[in-house]
């Protein structure tokens, strides 16, 4: 018997739920993009994606997944030859480095391993050494979804100014924007990346690239900018296509229109902050009890350093899978596969939460109800009361 006939529930880190809204609000005939509604909507979008970014700085929008903006945030900044700080706390900001390489850059990593942030004292140290500043951007994430950590991006801006170091500080928040608090310019962030499919609730499709006036500055002098991904002409196009750079992305504008009415409009960025905040809380309450069964725990120890968009997981071997099969065949809920090697040993015993974007109360205990069979049926032995827990956290009163 299957449990499983009713709405499914994807509970992984990217694409998020997409919010019945935003779909409706794509469901419409392909409109003029000539002239009529679609410039205004376009250009609506910006303040908001403003607001969720807190910068006074507008972004680029890509009709492409991350690594689009991930390639475009290279090639706008960088010349064949530079040299670049990978700050590496997963896999993530490795993949962007090797996207970095295969341009031309000369990449530097730091690994900081996979179960704890990125050490701003390390980070200066390393770059109070660079003289010369042969280092012209130093790269991470602000969460990397494969580890579920959380680096502290004040903090490492706060490492290169305190070496004094002229490089960019180019941050990864595709899988944080619009679920963990970023603040742009507050924080000194130089170029910031992102996607509409994780915190903002919208089909994969769109990116964006956000750029203060030092990146800017690096742009005049960058020798990797090519048609497509140059960022000057998009932000400042004489005309309307130039904008994407040809036919613009129709039916994503209207769906994210709509999901930016509903985190920036209705609820707001800071109450989303919270929201996520309050879950994450109440998925590590659950955890905990989880964990007192002795198999499972957690990757990252410190709550501090999680992000509060994605948890990752880990079991005795070959349990996650049985675990994530069950959830899946036997009661509809879809868990994000840890992001190892497939085949290494590691690969049976991780998985992923993504609890990001479009979520509420019964999404979020019953991704954890469903887990907490699934560990039953499954015999991984588990602490009781997980559920108990959650609910507890939930219940807190403000809000
Ligand atoms: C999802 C993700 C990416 C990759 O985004 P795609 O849309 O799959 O290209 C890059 N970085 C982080 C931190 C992510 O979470």
């Amino acid at each position: 018997m299957a449990l499983n006939f009713g709405r499914p529930q994807l509970s992984i880190p990217g694409p998020s739920v997409i919010p019945d809204r935003v779909l409706a609000r794509m469901h419409q005939p392909s409109p003029n993009i000539y002239e009529g509604d679609l410039i205004g909507l376009t250009t609506s979008l910006f303040p908001d994606l403003q607001e969720v970014a807190q910068t006074r700085h507008t972004p680029v929008i890509y009709i492409a997944n991350g690594h689009g903006a991930w390639e475009a945030a290279l090639t706008n900044t960088l010349s064949r030859g530079d040299t670049v700080l990978i700050l590496s706390t997963g896999s993530f900001a490795n993949g962007w480095g090797e996207m970095a390489e295969e341009l031309g850059v000369t990449i530097e990593t730091i690994d900081f391993g996979a179960n704890s942030d990125a050490d701003p004292q390390i980070v200066q140290d390393r770059l109070a050494q660079d003289k010369t500043h042969t280092i012209k951007a130093v790269m991470t994430t602000q969460t990397d979804t494969a580890s579920s950590v959380q680096n502290n991006i004040p903090a490492l801006r706060a490492a290169l100014d305190g070496a004094a170091h002229p490089a960019l500080f180019m941050v990864d928040c595709i899988a944080s924007l619009g679920c963990d608090r970023h603040e742009m310019d507050a924080w000194g962030v130089d170029v910031m990346v992102a996607g509409c499919q994780k915190g903002l609730m919208t089909p994969v499709g769109l990116s964006f690239v956000f750029f203060n006036d030092k990146a800017a500055e690096a742009h005049k002098s960058a020798d990797l900018i090519t048609r497509y991904w140059n960022w000057d002409t998009r932000a400042n196009p004489d005309m309307f296509y130039k904008i994407f750079c040809g036919t613009p992305p129709t039916h994503h504008l209207f769906g994210l229109r709509e999901a930016l009415d509903m985190l920036v409009h209705e609820e707001g960025i800071k109450a989303a902050w919270a929201r996520h905040e309050r879950f994450a809380r109440s998925l590590w309450a659950a955890m905990d009890v989880w964990a007192e069964g002795g198999v499972l725990h957690m990757n990252v120890a410190d709550p501090a350093k999680r992000s509060h968009a994605v948890t990752t997981i880990m079991t005795a071997p070959g349990q996650a899978t049985r675990l994530r099969n069950w959830c899946e065949e036997k009661g509809g809920l879809t868990l994000g596969v840890g992001l190892l090697p497939a085949g290494s040993p590691e690969w049976d015993s991780v998985f992923r939460i993504g609890h990001m974007g479009h979520l509420n109360i019964p999404m979020m205990m019953g991704t954890l109800g469903t887990i907490d069979a699934g560990l039953k049926a499954m015999g991984i032995p588990h602490g009781q009361g997980a559920l108990q827990a959650a609910s507890q956290i939930i219940s807190e009163h403000d809000f």
